[in-house]
């Protein structure tokens, strides 16, 4: 196997849309030379305890991270949560609140698509996600399996993304909420992948002025351009680069573990954050 840069602050397992358990994403982190990894599953921290186990194993520094997608008129804005922790009930609640708004939101998709004539069904769903916290992605890969569409990518395409037929919005959290939420909970806010923002240059005071701490810098699908663009941002307001890879393990989206390189000023400057708070 390749190897990849030390650091990945972005990668999601089975806890959430990730195709790999948060041991598998361990072994395979530590095989292509990842040794700091926040684990960043969708709304949802039960996988963090099993990728620290196995870190402590494999010489893999794991960071405890979810990702937090919100919803409002400004795109896809998700926030990246590092260092919360798995042990906080409070948090935990809120969490488990969101998860739930998931399940409902992927069983109305599964209705609308009963209603156009494709058949599938919300347990065969719940069964690919094997327990962990419902996305689009399980409801893809239910698609595809049952004929409806010739690949993976082709049910997001021309089904299940914003505007298709079978789309449902979701309920849940505004972004300014997704920010205070984490800073209440002591954790670290950095807005993942800002390209997927509409008006960003618009949000991200409001975010800043929320506590938001980083920007996600590194991601793969950024050009060189953006990337210095969002680099220009976070210089001018004070925020830490983050990056990092976004593995799914499902091949919809474009790097491996360690994927792109994250520069370790930023795991250092998490810290000074997280010791601040
Ligand atoms: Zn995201
Ligand atoms: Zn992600």
């Amino acid at each position: 196997m390749s190897t990849g840069y030390p650091i990945d602050l972005h990668t999601h397992s089975i806890a959430s849309d990730g195709a790999l358990t948060p041991t598998e994403l361990i072994v395979r982190a530590a095989a292509r030379g990842v040794r700091i990894q926040a684990l960043s599953d969708h709304d949802t921290l039960l996988g963090v305890v099993e990728a620290v186990a196995e870190g402590e194993r494999r010489g893999v520094r794991v960071i405890p991270a979810t990702e937090l997608n919100t919803e409002s008129e400004w795109g896809d804005v998700h926030v990246l949560a590092y260092f919360v922790d798995p042990k906080d009930d409070a948090l935990e609640v809120r969490l488990r609140w969101l998860r739930e708004n998931r399940g409902r939101r992927l069983e109305l998709m599964v209705e609308k698509l009963n209603g156009l004539g494709y058949a599938v069904s919300i347990d065969r769903v719940r069964e690919i996600a094997q327990g962990g916290a419902l996305g689009r992605p399980h409801l893809a890969q239910a698609l595809f399996e049952a004929g409806h569409v010739p690949t993976y990518d082709r049910a997001f395409e021309t089904l299940i993304s914003k505007d298709s037929p079978a789309y449902v919005s979701r309920v849940g959290l505004a972004p300014l909420e997704a920010v205070a939420l984490v800073r209440e909970h002591g954790g670290v806010p950095s807005l993942a992948h800002p390209g997927t923002v509409e008006g960003l240059e618009r949000l991200l005071p409001q975010l800043v002025r929320a506590g938001l701490v980083g920007i996600e810098c590194y991601y793969p699908s950024h050009t060189p351009a953006f990337t210095a663009e969002c680099l220009r941002l976070s210089v001018r307001y004070e925020l830490v680069a983050t990056g990092g890879s976004d593995f799914h393990g499902r091949g919809e989206h474009g790097a491996d573990l360690g994927g792109v390189f994250v520069p370790p000023e930023s795991v250092a400057s998490l810290e000074t954050h997280q010791a601040r708070r």
